[in-house]
């Protein structure tokens, strides 16, 4: 089956039981025993629910993984994650990964003994440097949030397996759509299925997609162990998002070229971060890897705090608020929300400045988008 059969049709579809078309919400806690030590194949829902499986099956077949987990939060997903990691292993992670992320290794999982090094993935030396006897996983993000910047998967996962170590990899942004990086050799994948793969901003809701039997168990253990796992009603609400993934990422995509082109000849502004720019420096890779762009596009404003205050006072269709994916178009403010978890010294430091800017491009008319930026930039 093809990409958008199977986001329409993967796991038990349809429903086994009365023949149901849409996934039933199997609302329940607990399943009656047929017998003692017998099931139907579900005990408890901390452990495994029907609906959460159709979900499950989806997203790991969309992945090309072995199997899937949905979690309470992509932060839930990614904290069972840490969890296959012991005290004195070292991780090396994208600097300009996810505030959430970057804060619940600093100020989380160190407390439990992990040590973390933050570096920009684009150099291999680099990262080789920075590999220790104790490191046993490379956390990546690509496209960054709300940076935007590439890695390159394959030379990621070359100097993993050269030194034995496991690579995580952070697909939020691209989904499976235009980016399946297990195909480049990653070993896990995981979601915050909150954005693109719900895409209409009505659930937090997370996933993790595995490679091997032994990943897969360990994962399913520290799932049902840490009690980290999504309620039925919302792998329903994931489950119906996905199904018009395919639709939907095409039209983000469209609308963000268009934006990005929009502002990068803008007076206004002083720089566009976008992988589909040819000025992006990513571009290549990017083109090379992806099968698309995304829909989110960042920029820096010309001017201090006022420039960007004024801007964001004034935008109409775009919503000031956190979060990205959903069909309606949002701004944001990376230093004061979305990435305030950061110190501003490591902020500067990887270039998420003060007039920095990021831009979810929903699926509204292109017209109404533009105009809308192009209100919101006249100098005041
Ligand atoms: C939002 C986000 C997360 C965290 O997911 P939640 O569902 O908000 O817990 C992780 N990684 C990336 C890239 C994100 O954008």
């Amino acid at each position: 089956m093809r990409f958008e059969t199977i986001a329409i049709h993967a796991g038990e579809r349809p429903d086994a039981t009365f023949g149901a078309v849409s996934v039933p919400i199997y609302q329940t806690s607990t399943f009656v025993f047929e017998d003692v030590g017998k099931t139907r194949g579900y005990d408890y829902s901390r452990t495994a629910n029907p609906t959460r499986k159709v979900l499950e099956d989806t997203i790991a077949q969309l992945e090309g993984g072995k199997a899937g987990f949905a979690f309470a939060t992509g932060m839930a997903a990614e904290a069972t994650v840490m969890h296959l990691l012991k005290a004195g292993d070292h991780v090396i992670s994208g600097d300009d990964v996810y505030g959430g992320t970057y804060r619940l290794f600093q100020n989380v999982m160190r407390d439990f003994g992990l040590e973390f090094t933050f570096l920009r993935m684009d150099d291999r030396r680099r990262i080789e440097q920075a590999i220790k006897p104790n490191t046993k996983m490379l956390w990546l993000e690509t496209p960054s949030n709300p940076l935007l910047n590439i890695v390159d998967i394959e030379m990621a996962v070359g100097i993993a397996r050269q030194h034995n170590l496991m690579t995580v990899m952070d697909n939020t942004f691209a989904t499976p759509y235009f980016l399946r990086p297990i195909e480049y050799g990653v070993d896990l994948v995981v979601h915050s299925t909150t954005k693109y793969l719900n895409g209409h901003c009505d659930v937090v809701g997370g996933a993790v997609v595995t490679t091997t039997d032994e990943l897969t168990e360990r994962v399913q253990f520290l799932l049902n162990a840490m009690g980290t796992c999504a309620s039925p009603f919302d792998c329903w609400l994931v489950i119906r998002g996905i199904e018009t993934l395919p639709l939907r990422m095409r039209q983000h995509e469209k609308n963000a070229i268009a934006v990005a082109n929009y502002l990068k000849g803008h007076l206004m502004v002083k720089r566009v971060m976008y992988p589909g720019l040819k000025s992006h420096p990513g571009h290549e890779i990017a083109k090379r890897q992806m099968k698309g762009f995304g829909g989110v596009v960042s920029f820096e404003l010309k001017g201090g705090t006022e420039a960007v205050n004024s801007f964001l006072e004034r935008i109409k269709v775009f919503s000031l608020a956190e979060s990205l994916g959903g069909v309606a178009s949002l701004a944001e403010h990376p230093a004061t929300m979305s990435h305030a978890s950061m110190p501003k010294e490591h902020r500067e430091k990887v270039g998420i400045t003060d007039q920095l800017i990021r831009l979810s491009v929903g699926l509204e008319n292109i017209n109404d988008l533009i105009e809308d930026l192009g209100q919101a930039l006249e100098p005041s």
